[in-house]
């Protein structure tokens, strides 16, 4: 069975005690993962340490903590920013890549994105490379192509062993903090067209690659979406925030 994950992604949120308060709780769940499901906590810069020294202390092996970004460029003079190797030399293991928010405010192209995964994946890390289109897209039912574009101009650079290590979160950004889910139907039918988009450049690797939902999944929608065959859990924004959401969220991996 494909990897189901249920990632949390804190965005900007959070002080250092708040943030610790919420993984401990979390941590301290009394949950026994299957073998094939994880647990992902993207959590802001200056708690990865932190996060990562809580969750060793736990001695959880299918837990993970995961940067919200990485930079395109191996080190050197980037004032600001955070590079893969910094990331690996510390113990994370993810990297959110794509997210919308960072293609609307900070102008991350498909282009700069495939630079992105090539680094993330030359550090060892699993990249979470988001998709989605805009409400105006899927207004106008072109939503499909769209979202495949993203996915051939920053993934079909990648060999088989590369794309292996990738998870791909479709997250339709009219969904992404509104309250708006899409319906099951409306996941499903994006999530199987991206496995056949994958499928026609890498065959039968597509049933290997996790893809997640992300827009709006909480407590309450979260079985009913994950439950879809080609839903391989979620990226969770805002619902990640409180232990109890997370939990359930947790609990409905299938
Ligand atoms: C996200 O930002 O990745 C996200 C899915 O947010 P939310 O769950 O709040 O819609």
């Amino acid at each position: 069975m494909r990897k189901q994950i249920a990632a949390a992604n804190w965005k900007m949120n959070l002080t250092l005690g708040q943030a610790e308060k919420l993984l401990d709780e979390v941590l301290a769940i009394d949950w026994t993962p299957k073998a094939h499901q994880e647990v992902v906590f993207a959590v802001p810069a200056p708690y990865l340490y932190p996060a990562l020294t809580k969750l060793r202390a736990t001695g959880r092996t299918q837990v993970h903590i995961s940067s919200q970004n990485a930079y395109s460029e191996k080190s050197g003079a980037y004032t600001g920013e955070t590079s893969a190797e910094m990331l690996q030399s510390i113990g994370v293991t993810h990297v959110i890549l794509g997210h919308s928010e960072r293609r609307e405010y900070f102008g991350e192209t498909d282009h700069v994105l495939a630079k992105k995964l090539d680094i993330a994946l030359a550090h060892g890390l699993t990249p979470i490379f988001c998709c989605g289109e805009p409400l105006t897209v899927r207004e106008a039912g072109t939503q499909n192509a769209f979202v495949a574009k993203q996915i051939e101009h920053s993934l079909f650079h990648l060999d088989d062993a590369q794309l292996r290590k990738v998870v791909i979160a479709y997250e339709p950004i009219w969904a992404i903090g509104t309250g708006k889910t899409a319906t099951s139907a409306q996941a499903q039918e994006m999530h199987a067209f991206l496995r056949s988009v994958l499928a026609k450049k890498y065959g039968a690797t597509a049933d290997h690659i996790s893809i997640l939902y992300g827009g709006s999944v909480k407590a309450a929608n979260a079985a009913e979406i994950f439950a879809c065959p080609d839903v391989d859990g979620g990226l969770v924004g805002g619902a990640s925030l409180i232990a109890k959401e997370f939990e359930a969220i947790i609990r409905a991996l299938k």
